[in-house]
Order: C-alpha cells, then structure tokens, then sequence
C-alpha cells in the first residue's frame, strides 16, 4: 500500500473528502491525491518518494517554483523575529509599495489573507461606495467562495457541476447577475435593465477558472466604458494573472484602468495571502478612514509580507518574455503532436499558463470549455502521472509553468503527449 493512500484513508476519516480544498481530491479525474512531501523549483516529490515535474505550482502562487531559495530564506529570517504581532509593521509597506508600483492604476491597497477575502472585500467596498447592491459576474468565473460569487462560479464548481451550492441563501445571490463571458451585449443588456443598481462589475481579465479563456479584443474595454457609464466600479479580479499576464499583471499587459484589482497567489509566492487595491477615493472609504468595515487578525502577517517582498524582488528582474517564448513553443508542439495522432485539442495560452480543452473549435466562454472532453483530459492526466508529470487534476483549470522549469521540464510534458494513447 502507498504511503499517499495510507495518507489519504487516515485524512478521509478526519477532514471533508480528505482535503482541505475539494479539485485536491482528484475526484474528476479518478485517482486518489498525491500527497506531498516536498516541493524544489519545478519538481514535487510525494511521500513515496516519487518526484513528478509539476504544472501546477500550488494553482499559481509559484512563479519561481517551489521553496525559491531568496523566498524560504526570507521567511525563516521572518519566522525568527516572531510570527505575528497584530500590529503594522514595515514589511507591510514595503510590499505595498511594490504593488501599487507594479499597479500603477491602483492607489491604495488593502493586505488579506486570501484571494477569496479580497474578492469579498472589494465587493463590499463597491457596494458600500456606490449605495448599490447588483453585482454583475460571468459564467464560470470564480472569484473564491464568498457567498455572492457562487453563483455559476467556476474552478471547483465546474468540476463538480454545481450550479451554485446549498448553504447559499437565495436572497444573497439575488443580487448576482450573470452574463457569458466575452460576451458585451449581454452585459449591456444587463445594465439596460439594471444599470443603477449595479454597484459592480467583477472580471478575471482572462477568466482562468473555466480553464484559460482568453478575452476577445474590445471586451474589457467595453467592460470598462459601460461600468463609466453606468457609475458602476470594474473590479478585475487579478488572483490569477496578476504578476503572472506580466509583471504588471493583465491590467498592465492589456492597459486596463480599473477602479478595484483584487490580488492573491502571487504576491505571497506560496505563503496565505490576498490583497485589494484601488483607487484612493474608494479604499478612503475602508474602515478606520471611511465606514465600510474589513479587518483581520493576521492581515499582513510578517511570513507572507517576507515571502511576498523576496518574491516580487526576483520577479521585477525575471525575464517574463523569454519564459513565455519557452512555454508558447511548448504548446505549439503540444498541438502539433496530439493532432498529428488525430485528436482534436485547442490550447489556450497567456505569459505563462495554459489549458489544453480536449476538442474541435475555439473555447471563448464557460458553455464551450464545458463542452469539453473531460474523459479524455482525465486519462492524459493519469498518463502524465504515470510518466511523471502533475498536471491539474481537473479540466477546468490551467497549467502554471514556472520560471524554475528548464528544457528537461518542458520535454517532459511533450514525452506525455507523445506517448499518450487518446
Ligand atoms: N479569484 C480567482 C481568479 C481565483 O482563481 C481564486 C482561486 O483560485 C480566487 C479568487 C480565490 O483565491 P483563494 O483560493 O486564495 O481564496
């Protein structure tokens, strides 16, 4: 018996599923989890010993790979001058300040704990500032698992086909509306009907939840120009992209200006971290400077301040370009072989992440990524297990190549490809 299944029967008794986060457990894919004893640049072993070059990178947090020595170093010099004080410190601000400057469109910036509080959170500021309640959300995107979001969300909800969850209160997602990703008609439609009660609009520039879905030109300046309209704010939610779509994330790579970025993964490199960032008359209006009330016991907390700070000091000097050069001849090959054995595969590519759906014609929106072979993408996932690849056990999600991967890396994901059977 496998330490990992050893693992996993002795979790399942104790914790939900056995995870703490459900797409974990594999389920859609038909395995059991790996568990996970240690993590160096691109590579993950599990507790059997098995190392597998990995395309995940903790879902995005891992731009420079795992346990990047300027960050472990970071935060052990943290861990030893205490790990917490519910109190300001400088490592706040400096991290701060290294956002906003990568965010030159964002003002002020609030620390959390996670993405899914940052959403939260900005959601309640765009309320709270424009006296409206509407939110307006697309069709497989997910902005974590505040209540409001989970209505036809994405990422784990797509994997299980959920259409919201129970636990949520009818009258809580009254307020959500939903439109088709990429699709600005809808959107205007909406506002039509609804434009003064729509406190926000909130997008993922390039929705990573339904798997990578690109938007088309025009649409999030179209987002832009009808929330301006409207008097309603554009939060983009950049959990996902930002500092990966590039250095100044998608708002700097697409020359987005919006009112509300809400920030996650990255910015902790692998510590718990979330962060909203805005401009300043809005995050004036938090609490203690204005009344809308967010707080936090471990808000800025030293650890993922260290991390973050070491982190975005690599990344300002990474080479984003040449990363995305490797990984965009990755997908090419990709293609190339699968097709040359006759199976219909798209790939969907950003900087550095990509979904590869399993079909025939362009995926733009939730409705085509669902359309999707999820039994073929479920056995090119055991494949690459089996060859010594982790890819994301889902096929709603994206791969995260990180800057640790080299040539062998990559070389290893086109063996799977050549080798998988269809
Ligand atoms: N927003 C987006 C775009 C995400 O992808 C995620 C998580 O994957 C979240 C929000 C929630 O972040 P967290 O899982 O840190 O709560």
């Amino acid at each position: 018996m496998s330490r990992s299944h050893e693992l996993f029967e002795r979790a399942c008794r104790v914790i939900p599923g056995g995870v703490n986060s459900p797409v974990r457990a594999c389920r859609s894919v038909g395995c059991e989890p790996l568990f996970i004893a240690s993590g160096s640049g691109a590579r993950i072993t599990d507790a059997d010993g098995n190392t597998y070059v990995d395309y995940v990178q903790s879902w995005g947090p891992l731009l420079l790979g795992h346990a990047h020595p300027a960050v472990t170093k970071a935060v052990a010099e943290a861990a030893g001058k205490g790990t917490s004080y519910g109190a300001p410190c400088e490592a706040e601000v400096v991290l701060a300040e290294m956002i906003l400057e990568a965010l030159p469109k964002m003002d002020m910036v609030r620390m959390v704990n996670s993405g899914t509080e940052a959403a939260m959170s900005a959601l309640r500021l765009a309320r709270g500032v424009t006296g409206r309640a509407k939110v307006v959300k697309f069709d497989g995107g997910y902005h974590g698992h505040g209540d409001a979001f989970l209505a036809a969300a994405g990422s784990g909800v797509a994997t299980f086909s959920i259409p919201g969850t129970p636990g949520v209160p009818d009258a809580v997602v009254a307020d959500t509306l939903l439109a088709p990703y990429n699709d600005l008609a809808a959107v205007k439609g909406l506002f039509e009907r609804f434009g003064p009660e729509i406190a926000a609009v909130i997008v993922e520039p390039a929705a990573g939840n339904m798997g990578l879905v690109l938007p088309e030109p025009g649409f999030l300046e179209g987002l832009r120009e009808t929330c301006s309209k409207a008097g309603s704010l554009l939060i983009l939610d950049e959990v996902i992209t930002g500092f990966r779509a590039s250095y100044n994330g998608a708002q700097g790579r697409f020359g987005i200006d919006p009112d509300l970025t809400v920030l996650g993964k990255i910015i902790g490199c692998g510590l718990p971290v979330g962060a909203y960032a805005g401009k300043r008359r809005y995050m004036e209006r938090i609490s203690p400077m204005g009344g809308i009330y967010q707080a936090g016991t471990l808000s800025g907390n030293p650890l993922a301040m260290a991390a973050g700070i070491a982190g975005l000091g690599v990344l300002k000097g990474a080479d984003y370009l040449g990363l995305e050069g490797r990984v965009e001849a990755l997908c090419a090959d990709l293609e190339g072989i699968l097709r040359g054995k006759g199976i219909d595969v798209v790939i969907n590519r950003l900087a550095s992440m990509f979904t590869m759906f399993f079909c025939k014609g362009a995926v733009r929106n939730f409705a085509e990524a669902k359309a999707v072979d999820t039994e073929r993408y479920a056995r090119f996932y055991r494949h690459a297990r089996a060859c010594g690849v982790n890819l994301a056990p889902s096929a709603f999600e994206v791969a995260m190549p990180s800057f640790a991967h080299g040539v062998e890396d990559f070389d290893a994901l086109r063996r799977v490809a050549e080798t998988f059977g269809g």
